[in-house]
């Protein structure tokens, strides 16, 4: 079974960089550089462990091509 493909979004009032999105990913897809919430669609598999993992909802997903 193929995922859709996803872009992942995030909304930067709710975020507080806590990690726990890194911290699930498995590919390493996320990441937090100075400060900074980043999200890279190539290496993004679509499983969304991000946006469950997430404490206050700061994270969305919308199906890309
Ligand atoms: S959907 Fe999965 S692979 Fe993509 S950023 Fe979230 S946890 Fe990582
Ligand atoms: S889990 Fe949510 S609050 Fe924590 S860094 Fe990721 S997006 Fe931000």
């Amino acid at each position: 079974m193929t995922l859709p493909r996803v872009k992942i979004l995030i909304n930067r009032e709710k975020c507080y960089l806590c990690g726990s999105c890194v911290a699930v990913c498995p590919k390493e897809a996320i990441i937090i550089e100075s400060e900074e919430w980043r999200f890279f669609q190539e290496k993004c598999i679509g499983c969304k462990f991000c946006i469950l993992a997430c404490p206050v909802g700061a994270l969305t997903a919308k199906e890309v091509e």
